[in-house]
């Protein structure tokens, strides 16, 4: 049993979650993600139930982790009653802990979670807004969310629900100060600004400078692709 292991089966996620896998493959077959991209539910727990280091931080590294959508339907079709969706969870909060996550495509997909839903959650209260959702970046939602993306304020003034003004109805509400400052504490005391904090860090390491990691988001928000950007290696 190394370090890793050490670490992870401290988190109370992964105590919840793992019990004694019996390798059935139940979580797989009706796991969503499995379908449709590179990852199995069973072997993730395998990995975790080997107690082995150097297969915790290769599964670390990778796409892997990243895929689950947390339905939580391996978690109720469990012959052991085990949680895939927690033990996920807490692979990934060991992974942006440890800087591993920007190792992968999908781990650095993090930078975009944290820079719009974290920050989101930390000025307004809200993990998205609508000017997140631009058309340029969402074209599949078609005319008529582009319609309303240009004129969200006027229209939301003709529904009564205005936005951006203190306790109104409906969401983009201005939330008090009051209550935003009770929503960071929290976030600083479960370790959440901490784990975002590690999502800078890390890419930072990976990219080799801040300057890096803001051509990396600037890329991302005018093509909307973060493959756009190369990594070059063994900077
Ligand atoms: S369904 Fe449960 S016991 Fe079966 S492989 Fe998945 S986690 Fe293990
Ligand atoms: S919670 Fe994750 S691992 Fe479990 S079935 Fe849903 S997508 Fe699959």
């Amino acid at each position: 049993m190394g370090k890793l292991f050490n670490e992870l089966k401290q988190d109370l996620l992964y105590q919840h979650g793992m019990n004694a896998c019996l390798n059935c493959g139940v979580c797989t077959a009706v796991c969503p993600a499995a379908e449709f991209s590179e990852y199995s539910p069973r072997e993730v727990m395998n990995i975790c139930q080997s107690e082995d280091d150097e297969q915790i931080e290769e599964l670390l590294k990778s796409d892997k982790i990243w895929f689950c959508g947390q339905c939580f339907s391996c978690k109720t079709r469990c012959p052991r009653g085990n949680s895939t969706a927690s033990v996920i969870l807490a692979l990934r909060r060991l992974s942006v802990l440890h800087g591993y996550f920007a190792e992968s495509e999908k781990g650095r997909q993090q930078l975009f979670a944290k820079r719009v839903f974290g920050e989101n959650v930390l000025k307004r209260g809200y993990t998205l807004l609508a000017e997140n959702i631009s058309p340029a970046h969402f074209s599949e939602l078609g005319e008529n969310w582009e319609y309303y993306y240009e004129h969200r304020e006027e229209m939301r003034e003709w529904w009564d629900v205005p936005m951006n003004l203190e306790n109104s109805p409906g969401s983009h509400r201005v939330i008090p100060e009051k209550d935003m400052e009770e929503l960071r504490a929290i976030y600083k005391a479960t370790g959440a600004i901490e784990l975002m904090d590690a999502v800078e860090k890390g890419m930072e390491k990976k990219l080799g400078s801040k300057k890096e990691v803001e051509k990396y988001w600037q890329n991302w928000v005018e093509t909307a692709d973060s493959r756009n950007y190369e990594i070059k290696e063994n900077k």
